[in-house]
């Protein structure tokens, strides 16, 4: 099996000025991930690896850089996979942590649990000796700024926040941005790995898709993995990543078959926009968004290949 290591940097109606830190970042995820990937490494350490570079990138909503709560804090949510066992970790709400990807697969690896929130992971995480950041460490200028966007939206009136059957164009924008990885490895190994702040002005202790399994995140070596981006109310009401697992199992399709279909059928009846990356059990590809963008981008036979808008893709040698 040739490896492969494919990311996402989040999907939504992302501003022509955010591209190109976004793009930059797709890259260097893939360059910083895909080291782990070759000469024989696993694909749970290049998922691993691949969302911690973008973890650190505050052009994209997770780690520092995350969007914040109605308060103005950062809880943040993210989950990794692997497909040979089906083990898992996920952490939500999750303050003051650099590395939520890293503190989840330590959940997975060092305890008997698949899920910890709230203060709970955040006192396993410095049992763990991760750092734990002063409050507002990981807060940007953008996300202050987006938050109060956000709340003179509010006070128009114009704040349909959780009520996703009524998004209104200017919710849309706010949606994605999240990070994922899915990679498979030369053993044929699958792992996937999501991260994400969440939505601007959500309310304190809102949990999105991106830590619940087979909604955010899933990973099957007898299927494939998927990492999913957009609104997690609409998403974790889809089960979005088992669903697109679910067609390629039984309706025979191809990994980017499935991926477009189920996140237009996901659209069609919710409303609700999203974004997902797939790679089958064969190696084989999927990508698609019903969002106006999303980054994304994968490494394999020494080429990188990534885009950001519908039908655009750049080509460069490794
Ligand atoms: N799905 C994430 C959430 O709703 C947001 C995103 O993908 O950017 O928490």
């Amino acid at each position: 099996m040739k490896p492969i290591l494919l990311v996402h940097g989040g999907a939504g109606d992302i501003s022509d000025d955010r591209v190109p830190g976004k793009l930059n970042g797709i890259k260097k995820s893939l360059r910083d991930g895909v080291q782990l990937l070759v000469n024989g490494g696993s694909s749970l350490d290049a998922v691993e690896e691949a969302v911690r570079s973008m973890e650190l990138d505050d052009s994209f909503n997770c780690g520092y850089g995350s969007v914040l709560n109605i308060n103005g804090i950062v809880e943040m949510d993210a989950s990794i996979m692997e497909g040979k066992n089906l083990n898992a970790g996920c952490v939500t709400l999750l303050q003051n942590m650099a590395h939520p990807i890293c503190v989840a697969r330590k959940v997975m690896e060092k305890t008997n649990h698949n899920f910890i929130g709230g203060e709970g992971a955040l006192k396993f995480a410095h049992s763990q000796n991760f750092e734990v950041l002063t409050q507002g460490a990981l807060v940007t200028e953008n996300a202050k700024i987006a938050l109060e966007e956000f709340k003179e939206r509010q006070n128009k009136g114009l704040d349909t926040l959780f009520s996703s059957t009524e998004l209104n164009k200017k919710q849309k924008r706010d949606l994605g941005e999240t990070v994922g990885a899915v990679a498979i490895d030369g053993n044929g190994n699958i792992a996937v790995a999501t991260s994400t702040g969440g939505i601007t002005g959500k309310l304190s202790g809102r949990i999105g898709d991106t830590p619940i399994l087979g909604c955010g995140t899933y990973a099957d070596n007898k299927i494939g993995g998927v990492s999913t981006t957009g609104h997690g109310e609409t998403i974790m009401r889809f089960n979005l990543a088992q669903r697109i697992l679910q067609n390629i199992n039984h309706k025979h399709v191809s990994a980017q078959q499935a991926t477009e279909d189920v996140c237009k059928e996901m659209t069609q009846r919710l409303i609700g926009t999203g974004g997902a990356i797939t790679i089958d059990k064969e190696g084989n590809i999927g990508i698609y968004f019903t969002s106006k963008r999303m980054a994304w981008g994968y490494i394999k036979d020494n080429q990188l290949v990534y885009g950001i808008n519908k039908g655009e893709t750049f080509t460069e040698n490794l």
